[in-house]
């Protein structure tokens, strides 16, 4: 899983950083995915 070092903003695979705790990166392609999810949903519910 890669984390975001908020501190420098940079990516790094580690907990923690700069003495602050990571946060989970999220890639740009899940939230596409997600998005398409949505209007997969949405398209189901137009065709009920
Ligand atoms: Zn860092």
């Amino acid at each position: 899983m890669i984390k975001f070092c908020k501190s420098e903003n940079h990516y790094t695979m580690k907990e923690e950083c700069h003495g602050l705790r990571t946060k989970t990166a999220h890639p740009p392609k899940f939230s596409i995915e997600d998005k398409y999810g949505k209007y997969r949903r949405m398209a189901k519910i137009n065709k009920e």
